[in-house]
């Protein structure tokens, strides 16, 4: 029998020795090693401006807190990702609006978005699902045309790219996760970029309580003003010497999970029972954060039981997500969203299973994992 995690991080002997390092030396944070990981982050994703954070979610707060958006304003959201999405506008008062996605992507619905804005949205927020690329064209289309900012939660995008241009910097702003399982991982841990000069400038004071000199701008130490109710949301000196020594790795990490996606799609070819979500390719570059199999409607209902019995057989599954985040029980309640219909999102939250393809795994293992999921399919018949 294999053993086949879903998720496991990839650290080695130069993670190691570069947390040591820093704990050698007295400089835990506003350090050389943030800034390189900044720089040498831009220079993977081509360009633009990245700021260390201290997470995916504290990068998507900071891109509400720059629009300065509040009570009574609305942010497009869609119904299928992560409640980070939405928690992030959540938390300064505005009002999260959700919107289905596309049953074969999962990527928000492009016209569900225009059916959604009103005099009272200011911003699009997408979600590249799972790794696939939205196509972001048509949003920023509809964007310039309301007059709308557009975030791009790149959480599970590293290595997605548009058309060409990598996530993050499709729209006016992006935000990745470095949380373990995610594509490269800091322990905890985030990247906030944008495109434009100005926004870079305001998101590092905001990150930072709202200095207006940073440490090693102030001509005399301890020195400061404060003109902005910025936050606490930086990343230390251990978490971006981490990161350093990650991103060296991104591209094995990729091809790796490029290769693995190739082959576990070949391995559910034959498998009448599922579908997996669209593969991306031309101008959509998919990131595989994983390969989520959806079930047909005859073995819905067993789920479940395919997930233990895979589990049984050694292979770790996981969910993308628990649910459409409206029918999740605070948006649910808060916005009275218990009988609004998000059906594919629905139908991918409740109908799948998520197969791993990270580099931890190989091609044997993506055919044990076809041949495991055939042989469970049979057996609950
Ligand atoms: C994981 C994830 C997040 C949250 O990332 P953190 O770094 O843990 O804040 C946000 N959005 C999506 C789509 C995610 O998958």
């Amino acid at each position: 029998m294999r053993n086949i995690p879903f998720g496991r991080p990839i650290i080695g002997d130069e993670e190691r020795s570069a947390v040591l390092e820093v704990l050698s030396g007295t400089q835990f944070v506003h350090g050389p090693l943030a800034k390189k990981f900044e720089t040498d982050f831009s220079g993977f994703i081509g360009g633009g401006y990245a700021h260390t954070v201290a997470s995916c979610t504290a990068g998507l707060h900071l891109a509400y807190v720059y629009l300065g958006i509040g009570p009574g304003d609305e942010v497009i959201v869609p119904a299928q990702t992560h409640v980070a999405t939405a928690h992030s506008v959540e938390y300064t008062g505005a009002r999260p609006v959700f919107v289905d996605v596309d049953a074969t992507t999962g990527n928000i619905d492009i016209d569900g978005i225009e059916a959604a804005i009103s005099p009272r949205t200011k911003a699009i927020s997408v979600v590249h699902y799972l790794g696939l690329p939205v196509d972001m064209d048509r949003v920023n289309v509809l964007a310039r045309k309301h007059d709308l900012f557009v975030v791009e939660d790149a959480a599970l995008a590293l290595g997605a790219r548009y058309k060409g241009v990598h996530a993050g910097l499709i729209g006016d702003v992006g935000s990745f996760s470095f949380y373990p399982v995610k594509h490269i991982t800091t322990a905890e841990g985030g990247m906030f970029t944008t495109r434009h000069a100005e926004v870079a400038a305001k998101v590092a004071r905001l990150k930072a309580f709202g200095y207006d000199k940073m440490v090693g701008e102030r001509v005399v130490p301890g020195l400061y003003d404060v003109d902005l109710l910025g936050y606490n949301y930086r990343m230390n000196e251990i978490e971006a010497a981490i990161g350093v020594q990650q991103l060296k790795r991104v591209g094995g990490f990729l091809t790796k999970r490029a290769e693995n996606d190739a082959a576990l799609r070949k391995a559910l070819e034959d498998i009448d029972e599922v579908k997996c979500l669209a593969a991306g390719g031309g101008d959509f570059e998919h990131a595989h954060y994983c390969l989520v199999a959806v079930l047909d409607d005859a073995v819905a209902d067993k789920r479940y039981d395919i997930i233990n019995g895979l589990r049984d057989l050694g292979v770790g599954t996981s969910v993308y997500y628990p649910g459409p985040v409206p029918h999740l029980k605070y948006y649910r309640d808060k916005y009275d969203l218990g009988r609004v219909q998000y059906p594919n999102a629905a139908r991918i939250s409740n109908h799948s299973i998520a197969l791993s393809v990270g580099p931890h795994l190989d091609e044997e293992d993506m055919i044990y994992v076809g041949r495991m999921l055939k042989q469970v399919l049979g057996a609950i018949k």
